[in-house]
């Protein structure tokens, strides 16, 4: 499949991992838009949040029990936003479903 975060997963692009375990992957964004800027994805391909369902959501509650930890290693010390872009206007830009987690600084209070 031609998928860019698969592609990372298989290791055949390279990232600046911060956690990984047997299901989800946690790197440094490659353009960051605040000081800790860490994607977190499932390793099954998801496409984005309109695919979750009963079978595959697991994974996707894996991924928040693990979030508090990936900010810390990330060096998030006073809080975080996560933000998952799903299709056309939500500005997906990669299709294989994952979770910002943003930080490092105070935030803006507008979120679109
Ligand atoms: P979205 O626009 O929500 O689909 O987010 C995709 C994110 O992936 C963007 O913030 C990109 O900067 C990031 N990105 C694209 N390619 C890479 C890469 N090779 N390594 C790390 N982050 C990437
Ligand atoms: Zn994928």
């Amino acid at each position: 499949m031609d998928c860019l975060f698969c592609k990372i997963i298989a290791g055949d692009i390279p990232c600046a991992k911060v956690y990984e375990d047997e299901k989800i992957l946690a790197f440094k964004d490659i353009n960051p838009q605040a000081p800790v800027h860490v994607l977190v994805i499932p390793k099954t391909h998801i496409a984005c949040a309109d695919e979750i369902t009963s079978a595959n959501s697991g994974v996707i509650a894996h991924i928040f029990e693990n979030i508090p930890n990936i900010a810390r290693l990330a060096g998030v010390k006073n809080g975080y936003r996560i933000v998952s872009n799903c299709g056309e206007d939500g500005c997906q830009s990669v299709k294989h479903l994952h979770f910002h987690i943003l930080g490092g600084e105070k935030l803006t209070e507008r979120m679109a």
